[in-house]
């Protein structure tokens, strides 16, 4: 049996358990019947919103929409002609070093190439944003995070790539193996770190004050069944205008953080409802459910890509530098093939999340009045096309948990 050979055999088998290691943890774990008797259909946009914030959120989603799938789509071009062709071969080839200098620098080109056809779909998005008051963030920032978030997402690329490439060229045939092993590792690794580390490095956090809200908040954890240590609250108006809170930590050092934009711009009852449906995911464990999904889907990815690069007559072997463009064409269109289905567990795990923040307020109408402020602040489109939707959507749509609500209240 050729190496090749070999890794094929490996690969297959990489790809048949962590399939369905995936589809065993969906099928079990995934909410697929939230709201008891089926989610309702969503309700009209005029009993939430007025003629004029629907017409808002549309203009402004329709020329979001523009800019986003522009970018998107000069992404899998560049993507492609880059890995699907011979020219990206041809630049890895001139790149001076070692091997893991080269990777490291491949994809740092590559990296640029995308960021700069995809700017001036950027800097529109970002007028828009501007114009629409989404953001009030100064050009200079707006440059500077650019440029950091660049730097970052070619350092996890590079880090995921030279783990690859590394691990091919340990272990000739055996590599899909050991390399879905790595990957899956890699993303519980990140998912858990990144709260713990990540997080404090952009914010300052306080103790929430003694008072209505923070003994409210610690009533609904007990309710929720999750153990609180503590209430803080983020300075997050320093970056963002957007309301949010999320549980982090585990067992005695669990706590709930509260945006500071959240407790001033909302009403104490639409709080408890965010909060409520944050503690509903820590009860039901939804980040290391989604975690497990998003590990075994990239080891399945993986076992794919040992079949991709095998079945291929000329095509570069993984463990070599030139194979980079390629990974990255072949991830890229990747991701874009599997949004639907973790949208897709995504849309009822957030579903669940919302149906128990419900019942444990009991507070359907403060529920239906957060939904409502949430969608106008970030001038959400409140009809977003269904293929849009269903392709990219996390959360169902307002309507649709207005609706929930609504029936859930026993109100029609
Ligand atoms: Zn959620």
């Amino acid at each position: 049996m050729t190496d090749k050979q070999a890794v094929r055999r490996v690969a297959l088998v990489v790809t048949a358990i962590a399939t369905v290691g995936f589809a065993i943890v969906a099928l079990v774990w995934v909410p697929w019947q939230p709201v008891a008797g089926g989610a309702p259909p969503a309700v009209a946009p005029e009993s939430v919103f007025t003629p004029l914030e629907v017409r808002r959120g549309e203009d402004y989603a329709s020329w979001a929409r523009l800019w986003s799938l522009s970018s998107l789509a000069i992404s899998l071009a560049v993507a492609s002609a880059l890995g699907f062709s011979r020219w990206g071969a041809r630049v890895m080839a001139r790149l001076p070093g070692p091997w893991w200098v080269q990777v490291v620098l491949g994809v740092a080109l590559i990296g640029l190439a995308g960021r700069l056809a995809t700017l001036p779909c950027s800097v529109m998005l970002q007028r828009h944003r501007l114009a629409g008051g989404l953001s009030n963030q100064p050009w200079a920032d707006y440059a500077r995070d650019l440029v950091v978030g660049e730097a970052i997402a070619a350092m996890g690329t590079s880090l995921v790539l030279l783990a690859l490439i590394g691990v091919a060229r340990r272990w000739a045939r055996a590599w899909p193996a050991m390399a879905a092993f790595v990957v899956g590792a890699l993303v519980v690794l990140t998912s858990f770190v990144y709260p713990v580390v990540v997080e404090p490095l952009n914010n300052d956090f306080v103790p929430l004050e003694q008072g209505e809200l923070r003994s409210a908040i610690l009533t609904l954890a007990d309710q929720e069944e999750v153990h609180v240590d503590n209430v803080l609250v983020a300075d997050a108006s320093r970056r963002t205008t957007s309301l949010n809170a999320y549980v982090s930590g585990f067992g005695a050092t669990r706590r709930v953080v509260v945006y500071d934009t959240l407790v001033e711009s909302l009403s104490q009852d639409e709080a408890l409802s965010v909060v409520a449906h944050e503690l509903a995911h820590a009860a039901h464990d939804d980040v290391v459910i989604g975690t497990s999904l998003a590990a075994l889907g990239c080891a399945a990815g993986v076992g794919l890509l040992g079949l991709v690069l095998t079945r291929r007559g000329r095509g570069p072997s993984m463990a070599d530098p030139g194979v980079v463009p390629l990974v990255l064409a072949l991830a890229l269109w990747a991701t874009l093939v599997a949004s639907p289905l973790q949208n897709g567990t995504s849309r009822q795990i957030e579903t669940r999340a919302d149906v128990d923040a419900l019942t444990a307020t009991g507070e359907s109408a403060a529920f239906v009045e957060m939904q409502r402020t949430l969608a106008l602040r970030s001038l959400a489109d409140p009809t977003p096309p269904a293929w849009l939707h269903w392709w990219w959507g996390s959360h169902p749509t307002t309507l649709e948990r207005v609706a929930i609500a609504r029936s859930l209240s026993g109100q029609k």
